[in-house]
């Protein structure tokens, strides 16, 4: 498949997004705002879905972990132990002459790329947001909005340790909106200034810290081709030691080959026990574990997996775009693994006559997929227009079926078609779609 897919842009991907519903440009009326983003009525399904499986198979379907879901303001004394105040930032140049700005550690050569013009110093500049917290907009009601989930975790690792009766090695998920003031935001929703991420802190002794690494990349590295994502797409990047974040000792990319290159998707990071240490000093509250079991106490180290939801929603769109060619016609395909699709099923009666038992019908299979009606225009018009936003499976209701109480299913990749009886169609489909 790798050989036969189409190279697709960015924006060709963009256009399809919008033009389906799924991914609109923020305050569009208003000329847009270019860095954010909002997700329409096919993006807030595919991005639940992808969510909710993330959810379950690291939170629900796990006995080391447990959930949580922490504000985004938090004490700007976090930010501070953090380091965030001090090293979260990006080296920024900016072009004397058309004044366009870039980060320096993106750009490919001397000059200014947009121009050709001279590039000034390189000056550090903060990502994170400041707002003020209450009426009074004074330097003692500065706050942030939080550049990443992940402290909202650690600030609350006692508080959860102890509620819930878990002792290192166990994990702690969270999926939240995260917010950075990005130098360049660029390439669709793949860098914006607003994003949710997924991040799993999970807490293991000093001594365990390699080993924990090496599962948890593999764990996550499998999960992305879980997803149907092409694993040739897939590869693992280590970070150079000048690369790595304040906080790491190692980490570890896991990357997708994006329509404009090899580029993140996650990073595993060994975070060592740096932000419970920071934590424990600032607040003056230890955050050190009393293990019994080994009759030691020591601050746990943390391996993180830190991913971006929107990336992987990305990710996920442009890996599932396909172009080919059924009765001679050229068409457009979103080749989504069916457990992911928005619409999971899609009903029509062949005639406008029979809008009831094939209206009836879509309401049955509602309690058990993401299912919709539709009986505008040629059955090959409803074909298409679903397998644009990727609909596996596409259920015709026509005359005979009120004699044969059957109905004509039409796969989405084969484009072929199966006579289905209606008592067997809900389990035939269950069983395609899958978890
Ligand atoms: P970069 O160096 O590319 O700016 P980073 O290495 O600082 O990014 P992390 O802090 O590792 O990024 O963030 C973890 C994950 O959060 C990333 O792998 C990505 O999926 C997501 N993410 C980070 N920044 C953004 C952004 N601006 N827009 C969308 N997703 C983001």
């Amino acid at each position: 498949m790798t050989e036969t897919k189409p190279k697709i842009d960015i924006d060709v991907l963009a256009s399809l997004a919008k033009r389906r519903g799924f991914i609109f440009q923020s305050s569009e009326i208003y000329g847009g705002l270019g860095s954010t983003w909002d997700y329409g009525p096919l993006g807030v399904e595919l991005k639940r879905n992808v969510k909710e499986l993330w959810w379950r198979h690291f939170v629900l379907g796990r006995d080391d972990m447990v959930g949580l879901d922490s504000a985004v303001l938090m004490h700007p004394k976090v930010w501070e132990a953090s380091g965030h105040v001090s090293s979260f930032s990006d080296p920024l140049v900016e072009c004397k002459n058309c004044h366009h700005r870039f980060r320096e550690d993106h750009l490919d050569g001397e000059v200014c790329p947009d121009c050709g013009g001279e590039l000034m110093e390189a000056r550090q500049f903060n990502l994170m947001f400041k707002t003020f917290l209450g009426p009074v907009e004074e330097t003692a009601s500065e706050a942030y909005l939080r550049p990443e989930t992940a402290q909202g975790i650690f600030v609350n690792f006692e508080n959860v340790m102890t509620t819930t009766r878990r002792k290192p090695p166990f994990g702690i998920a969270q999926v939240g909106k995260a917010f950075r003031n990005e130098v360049t935001p660029r390439n669709f929703t793949f860098r914006s200034r607003e994003f949710e991420q997924m991040e799993m802190e999970f807490f293991v002794h000093p001594d365990e810290e390699r080993q924990w690494f090496d599962y948890w990349l593999d764990a996550r590295h499998a999960w992305y081709a879980s997803l149907g994502i092409n694993p040739e797409r897939l590869r693992r990047r280590e970070h150079a030691g000048d690369e790595l974040a304040h906080y790491a000792s190692y980490t570890t990319d896991v990357e997708y080959k994006f329509p404009f290159g090899w580029a993140e998707l996650e990073g595993v990071a060994n975070r060592g026990n740096f932000d419970l240490t920071q934590h424990g000093e600032h607040s003056g509250k230890d955050q050190a574990y009393f293990d019994p079991a080994r009759n030691e106490k020591y601050v746990p180290s943390v391996i993180e997996t830190s991913a971006g939801l929107d990336r992987t929603l990305l990710t996920v769109l442009a890996d599932a775009y396909d172009v080919d060619e059924v009765g001679g016609d050229e068409r457009t395909v979103l080749r989504l693994a069916p457990h992911l699709a928005p619409t999971q099923v899609a009903v029509f009666p062949l005639s406008k006559k029979l809008a009831e038992p094939a209206r009836k019908l879509t309401d049955d299979l509602r309690g058990q997929f993401h299912a919709v009606y539709d009986d505008s225009g040629s059955i090959g018009k409803r074909y298409r227009r679903e397998d644009e936003v990727g609909t596996p499976f596409c259920v015709t209701f026509d005359f005979e079926s009120l004699d044969d109480n059957a109905v004509t299913v039409r796969d989405r990749d084969t484009t072929e078609q199966e006579r289905i009886g209606l008592d067997q169609l809900a389990e035939y489909l269950g069983g395609r779609i899958g978890r």
